[in-house]
């Protein structure tokens, strides 16, 4: 009996489980999914996105005036009834954050926790940090042309003031929130916030 030469030893080359192949991964008929896959993706443009990683200072600047202007419009909100006004916000706020986010309106948004990218652009939508599965370039493993998004989360933290917001621990993602507006219930949790701790100071409302 010969004795194997080290190459037929070799593992044989496997192929690309990525998405990379997508047209020729749909051919088989295999599973590709609709909102994550580069078919979809390679329609659009990182630029923006990124755009708005490098710019997170200055958006995380904005997002606190914003969130005081809707914090000052909560009377507002009330008289309208919170619930009646879901609708219209949620339109805008998909709007705004798709644009410059690519935000998949998970309800509960961590965007100043992550950089101002978007963790439910994850494949994997891992809200704590990367996979084990980070190319050598920065990119996704399932998606080898897309950067993955917590090393863009962790560059853009470093430019944060509240940068470090970052190591803070997610829960799970309540899927029940999805499609709903997280800028209104950010409002109302912290005008309720507010409310409670005027009335236990003892001051008047
Ligand atoms: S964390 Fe959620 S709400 Fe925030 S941008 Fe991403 S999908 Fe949208």
């Amino acid at each position: 009996m010969t004795k194997p030469s080290p190459s037929d030893l070799a593992p044989a080359p496997r192929p690309d489980k990525g998405n990379a192949q997508a047209g020729r991964k749909a051919a088989t008929g295999a599973y590709t999914p609709a909102s994550v896959s580069p078919n979809r993706r390679g329609q659009r443009s990182f630029a923006i996105r990124l755009w708005s990683v490098r710019h997170s200072r200055l958006l995380e600047w904005v997002y606190h005036r914003f969130a005081s202007v809707f914090l000052a419009l909560h009377p507002l909100w009330r008289a309208i009834g919170y619930a009646r006004a879901e609708a219209p916000v949620t339109v805008v706020e998909r709007g705004v954050k798709g644009l410059l986010f690519d935000c998949r309106m998970c309800g509960q948004c961590i965007l100043s926790s992550t950089g101002m990218s978007c963790p439910m652009n994850c494949p994997k939508q891992l809200r704590n940090g990367p996979c084990g599965g980070v190319r050598a370039n920065g990119n996704c493993e399932v998606e080898p042309d897309m950067p993955c998004v917590w090393v863009k989360a962790w560059e853009g933290s470093r430019q944060m003031a509240n940068g470090d917001a970052i190591l803070a621990v997610q829960p799970p993602v309540n899927q029940s929130l999805r499609e709903t507006s997280s800028w209104l219930r950010v409002t109302a949790a912290e005008a309720q916030a507010r409310d409670n701790q005027t009335t236990t100071s003892g001051r008047p409302t």
